[in-house]
């Protein structure tokens, strides 16, 4: 017997939490598959900033456990599965996952982005053995040695911040021959001597023997690579998004996020989408919470106008 729910919501980020908590809020059974992240990327950054109500920043794993918190006390059920892919069965939607299935009258779509790999010898090699997506994790490993942060932007500064904490040094490698993270990093990173940065660099390989123990970059135009020796590797290069389950159901932009319109609503009846997955997100995780509280009000009222049997 399949379960039914009003609202199905994908996602255990901060836009999934939050859009599970409005959904259930409403009164609404409001079932949620959180995938196998628990709190989404927020859940591994010591200091997130530019969530309201947190003047200094506030630690992914205080944020996040609140966050689920919210959730369960307004009603929603959890379970850590992911969305494997939906189908349109009478006027509602069947859920798929791994172990069952599960039907809503509407789904909400918020399975966020993934940090991307980067594609050179030895970064999958060496993964969780100096290769590393989280600066909190893995700093403590890294006291009084050599980081290298590849990438340029809000995350990469960011982490660098976080890893220089610990290590003796930071290596910024960027491509560009600018950062293109906001003036908050910039400053920071630029004011703190334990960081240097090296512009128009990419990274061809990461070596070592049992870890990282270090990384062959070439400078853009030279005929050489040199080595750069480091004990950890830390990539911010771009987030993927996790569209796979709705691969060809729904329309993506040309950075392969769900459209939106202004109301989350994407252009099937009965889908919304939230967070950093969909169109021109600016990647920020008070958007993405705010995002969660319009998809979880239009989907409410989607269901009460009786859309979903249109
Ligand atoms: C290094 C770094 C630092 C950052 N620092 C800040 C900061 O200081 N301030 C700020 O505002 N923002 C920051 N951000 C951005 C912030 O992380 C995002 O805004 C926020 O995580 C977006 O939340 P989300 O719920 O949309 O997606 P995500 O956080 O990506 O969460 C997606 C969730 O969906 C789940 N999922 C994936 N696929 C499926 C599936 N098929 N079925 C079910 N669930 C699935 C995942 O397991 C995860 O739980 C940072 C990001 C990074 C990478």
């Amino acid at each position: 017997m399949v379960k039914e729910y009003d609202i199905v919501v994908a996602g255990g980020g901060i836009a999934g939490l939050t859009a599970g908590r409005a959904a259930a809020q409403t009164v609404l059974s409001t079932f949620m598959l959180t995938g196998n992240e628990f709190g989404g990327n927020l859940l591994s950054i010591e200091k997130i900033d530019g969530f309201p109500g947190y003047p200094d920043g506030v630690a992914g794993y205080e944020l996040c456990p609140i966050t689920q918190g919210d959730a369960v006390q307004a009603g929603a059920e959890l379970v850590p599965m992911e969305l494997l892919s939906l189908e349109q069965k009478d006027e509602r939607w069947l859920v798929h996952t791994e172990a069952e299935d599960y039907m809503g009258k509407a789904v909400i779509l918020a399975m966020g982005a993934s940090l991307r790999e980067l594609d050179v010898p030895g970064a999958e090699k060496f993964k969780g053995k100096g290769v590393s997506h989280c600066a909190s994790c893995d700093a403590p490993l890294l006291r009084d040695k050599i980081a290298v942060v590849i990438g340029g932007g809000d995350s990469a500064l960011q982490e660098a911040l976080t890893l220089v904490t610990a290590a003796a040094q930071v290596i910024i490698l960027q491509q560009d021959d600018q950062l293109t993270a906001q003036n908050y990093y910039v400053d920071q990173v630029n004011a703190n001597t334990k960081i240097k940065i090296r512009y128009n660099i990419d990274v061809e390989e990461i070596f070592g023997t049992e870890t990282v123990e270090g990384v062959k970059v070439r400078e853009q135009g030279s005929a050489s690579s040199s080595l750069i020796a480091a004990d950890g590797a830390f990539i911010y290069i771009g987030l993927a998004p996790n569209t796979r389950s709705v691969n060809g159901l729904l329309e993506l932009d040309e950075t392969g996020r769900i459209m939106v319109d202004e109301n989350m609503r994407t252009e099937v009846p009965g889908l919304f989408s939230a967070g950093t997955i969909r169109s021109r997100s600016t990647g920020r995780a008070a958007e993405a919470a705010a995002d969660a509280v319009k998809a979880a009000e239009f989907a409410a009222h989607y269901i009460a106008d009786g859309g979903w049997r249109a």
